[in-house]
């Protein structure tokens, strides 16, 4: 059977994607090459968020098909994903070499496709179309072979965004909000935990709208007895779940109640949630469900209401600081991370100030800074006052210079105390040390060995390094 090899750019739902593609291939009989010149078959999982990535990936494709021409004239090529759905035919008129177009609701059908291709029924195909259910299509799992088996996994919840942010292309590139049942996800988590999974993040473009959209009669929220599909009951004589909750429970919260009663799971986490969907019920479930890691990334983009509003983000700097409030009180330490946007269109130096004061107010642990970049058919690329490159990198040092200096404090403070974490195999930097994760989110690395892999365990930070930690070996012993 031929090989694959598969590059991913931009989110983790690519990487999530790419791992499910690559796992029904592998189902299929294919192997996967470690590099793209040894493959017979190279996919590019394309990211339409930023111009930088869309350009990469052109230029990839381009350079690869040059080689392949002079090298591996039988080399087929395809691009999956956001770019692969929003540019389409359009791909293959620029690049007449690539074989294959999958857009973001027909992941599933690469297997399939490759096959026709590879066996010379269809020279090529482009296939962008809307597949209903093709939410519940991403859902095998690589786990890294049955050698360096995986601790954590990435579970995919739901597809696409209903906000249309002024900046962001998701909602052209992943379609509606459609959301998978939680007997269907949870029956998905059961698995990987019997594979040995300890930990399961919760992912989806907008998570906090899990379930939202759909009219079922039995997923709407009418007090605490009406609960999505497949959500533990709570009976009469008491719940599982300890203590009950106070206020009515959204989709998503009865999805993460359901995902926490499975046992041998020891940690669930979630993103990207929206500061909109943080109702008391999801500040509660941090303090009520113990599998729930405290820790949580918030993308607030800006400081400032003015652009809030125009950004089409739905809440305000003093609701986003309640939530933050609420989460801290709730879960003393959670740990607190974000995306901001410098240099949106129009924003001044008073609006830029504000985000500045926003970041010093809150003391994120971690922020991810972009410089705002104009992507076609969206609304702000066509808004006036857009800045220049030299005005939005000095933001962005800027802003970047405060947060690293806060991040650096609240690392420096995590000397000398006790952290718990979860063991997930070796270092990246540095394979000869394992590295593990905290509840709130934090990289540790140690001393330690394979042995370590899985294990929850207290370790003693002796140092604090650029968004990481080192742990003393010798309180393994
Ligand atoms: S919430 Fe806004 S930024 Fe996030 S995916 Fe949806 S449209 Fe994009």
């Amino acid at each position: 059977m031929p090989s694959v090899f598969i590059k991913t750019y931009g989110c983790q739902m690519n990487e999530r994607d790419s791992e499910a593609v690559a796992a029904q291939l592998v189902a299929k009989g294919y192997s996967l090459a470690k590099s793209e010149a040894v493959a017979d078959v190279v996919l590019l999982n394309t990211c339409s968020v930023r111009d930088m990535a869309e350009r990469k990936a052109l230029n990839k494709m381009a350079n690869m098909i040059g080689i392949a021409k002079k090298e591996r004239p039988n080399q087929v090529f395809g691009f999956m994903g956001c770019m692969a759905q929003s540019r389409g035919q359009e791909l293959v008129d620029k690049l007449p070499d690539v074989d294959l177009v999958v857009g973001t609701q027909k992941f599933h059908r690469t297997a399939d496709y490759l096959d026709e291709i590879l066996a010379g029924r269809r020279e090529k195909i482009v296939d962008t179309a809307a597949e209903e259910k093709s939410e519940a299509a991403i859902r095998e799992h690589l786990l890294n072979g049955s050698a360096q088996k995986s601790v954590s996994a990435f579970v995919s919840i739901m597809q696409g965004c209903n906000q249309y942010c002024t900046f962001c292309i998701v909602p052209y590139t992943r379609g509606e909000e459609r959301s998978r049942t939680i007997p269907d996800i949870v029956a998905e988590c059961r698995d990987l935990v019997s594979r040995g999974v300890k930990e399961i993040t919760l992912l989806g473009q907008i998570v906090t709208s899990y379930g939202k959209k759909e009219k079922r009669e039995e997923w709407r929220i009418n007090g605490a007895s009406a609960s999505a599909p497949g959500a533990p009951k709570r009976s009469e004589g008491g719940s599982t779940l300890d203590p009950r909750p106070s206020t009515p429970l959204s989709p998503f919260v009865q999805l993460i109640e359901a995902v926490h009663e499975i046992d041998g799971l020891d940690r669930i986490r979630f993103t990207s949630p929206h500061p909109k969907g943080y109702g008391d019920d999801l500040v509660e479930a941090y303090a009520r469900l113990p599998k729930l890691c405290e820790s949580a990334h918030i993308p607030v983009q800006s400081g400032s209401d003015r652009l809030l509003k125009i950004m089409h983000r739905g809440y305000t700097r003093e609701r986003f600081l309640g939530i933050i409030e609420k989460l801290r009180r709730a879960k003393p330490g959670i740990g607190i991370s974000t995306d901001i946007i410098v240099g949106f269109p129009g924003e001044t130096e008073e609006d830029f100030e504000q985000t500045l004061s926003l970041a010093r107010e809150v003391e994120f642990d971690q922020a991810y800074i972009f410089k705002y970049s104009p992507r076609r058919d969206t609304p702000a690329a066509d808004m006036p006052d857009q800045l220049s490159t030299p005005v939005k990198e000095e933001r962005n040092e800027r802003l970047l210079r405060l947060v690293n200096e806060i991040a650096a404090r609240n690392y420096e403070k995590l000397v000398g105390t006790q952290v718990q974490i979860l063991v997930e195999g070796p270092s990246k930097k540095n394979p000869a040390r394992m590295m593990g994760r905290t509840r709130c989110n934090k990289i540790v690395v140690f001393d330690g060995s394979d042995r370590h892999r899985g294990q929850i365990m207290d370790v003693k930070i002796t140092r604090a390094g650029s968004f990481t930690l080192y742990g003393d070996p010798a309180i393994l012993e």
